[in-house]
């Protein structure tokens, strides 16, 4: 008996003329993930993706962990694949569930046929295998509506498929199906999510981040491509630009009023992102601002920020509570990283006071004494590229 896994899509299916396009990216994303584990025969039929192995001695618990982090697929399937022969699929079915159905008081059968050639209809192959398996499993009883076991037998058109149970997979849509956005990457709890939260709706994923050395040291610039690469579980693999920013943050500091210092940083940020974003094929910028959280992230100063930023900023977060990030952080294995006490170029030179209210025209008047462009060039220029990947 060989066992298989059987990937039905969830949102894909409401693609329409696309569909077909999703289906193969997210066919080649899940390509990409197990096949360091062997070889496989990966196909399509019936909205289904089937994945089977080619040899005896494949790691199915680990693709199937490795399949649980691929985004475009609602749930999934291990799955017994047998030849379309009755007497094969009743032995199959109590051999390959008998852990489930031993735990189990009450089971019922549920049967698909697409393939109209099989000699039994639905109804019979649930009569015929429901009998069988009363007679193996005697303490067990038939129940129709709730059932602690559901066995579900498919005959499909290369073979039959048994399983009891689904698996859920991490929804969403294919990766790399909705673009490509430039994630602003701090070592905190919020961004990595909000990149996750992005990747999830099939956005492939960069990443910048600026550091100020020696304000800021190299281990905190370690947590950040740590993090990077704990996101890669998710979205595979993703460059991150590091780009100094101790200059920049210095001539704001020595030009600039002090309660104004975050919001002038943050526009610079921006600029950069968006000057990194182009340059990589990049269509946004994601932050993982929440409104009110701290006072840089008042409408006010959001606004400010915005005004500099010529494409879309995505917020997934905004209306977010910290508790609820903190859950899904925890959820996609960034939060032990992201809590480790390092500092961030934000935390330096924090104003004492800082303007939660500020007016476009007086950050603006602020700014006239930089070197707006002069300074951002040289900080572009000196980016650092490091590609990450995940271990797969
Ligand atoms: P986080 O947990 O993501 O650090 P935070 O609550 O600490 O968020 P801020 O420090 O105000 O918030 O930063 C808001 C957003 O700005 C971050 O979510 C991130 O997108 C971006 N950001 C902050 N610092 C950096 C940095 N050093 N490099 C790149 N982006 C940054
Ligand atoms: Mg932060």
């Amino acid at each position: 008996m060989k066992e298989v896994i059987l990937i039905k899509d969830g949102e894909i299916a409401l693609k329409g003329l696309n569909r077909n396009s999703f289906e193969e990216t997210l066919m080649k994303n899940v390509r990409r993930r197990i096949k360091s584990l062997g070889k496989w025969n990966i196909r399509k039929a019936q909205s289904t993706i089937y994945l089977e192995p080619l040899y005896e001695d494949m790691d199915i618990d680990e693709a199937v962990e490795r399949i649980k982090k691929v985004f475009g697929i609602a749930a999934f399937q291990r799955s017994a694949a047998v030849e379309k022969d009755f007497d094969k699929i009743c032995e199959a079915a109590v051999d390959y569930l008998e852990d489930e159905l031993m735990s189990a008081r009450t089971f019922k059968v549920a049967a698909k046929r697409s393939d109209k050639s099989f000699p039994y209809d639905t109804p019979k192959i649930c009569a015929e295998l429901g009998g069988y398996i009363l007679e193996r499993f005697p303490h067990l009883t038939v129940d129709v509506h709730n059932p602690d076991v559901t066995v579900i037998v498919e005959i499909r058109d290369f073979s039959a498929y048994i399983h009891a149970s689904q698996i859920k997979g991490a929804g969403g849509m294919p990766l790399s199906t909705s673009g490509k956005a430039m994630l602003l990457l701090s070592g905190g709890i919020d961004s990595p999510v909000a990149g996750y939260l992005m990747a999830k709706r099939g956005v492939e994923l960069a990443a910048i981040h600026f550091v100020s050395p020696p304000y800021t040291s190299e281990r905190a610039k370690n947590k950040v491509l740590e993090l990077g690469k704990e996101l890669c579980d998710w979205c595979g693999r993703m460059s991150v630009f590091i780009i100094p920013f101790t200059e920049i943050q210095e001539k704001i500091r020595d030009n600039c009023r002090e309660e104004y210092f975050t919001v002038i940083m943050r526009r610079f940020m921006m600029r950069i992102a968006e000057m990194t974003a182009r340059e990589v094929g990049c269509g946004a910028l994601i932050t993982g601002e929440s409104i009110a959280q701290v006072a840089s992230q008042t409408m006010e100063a959001i606004a400010c920020t915005d005004k500099v930023a010529g494409m879309p900023v995505f917020r997934p977060l905004i209306g977010w509570d910290k508790n609820d990030i903190i859950e899904v952080s925890r959820k996609i294995g960034t939060f032990e990283t992201s809590i480790q006490p390092y500092e961030d170029c934000c935390t330096v030179f924090t104003p004492k006071h800082p303007k939660t209210h500020p007016t476009i025209e007086e950050i603006e008047k602020e700014e006239e004494r930089l070197e707006i462009e002069e300074l951002i060039n040289k900080a572009f220029g000196a980016k650092e590229k490091i590609i990450l990947r995940n271990e797969f």
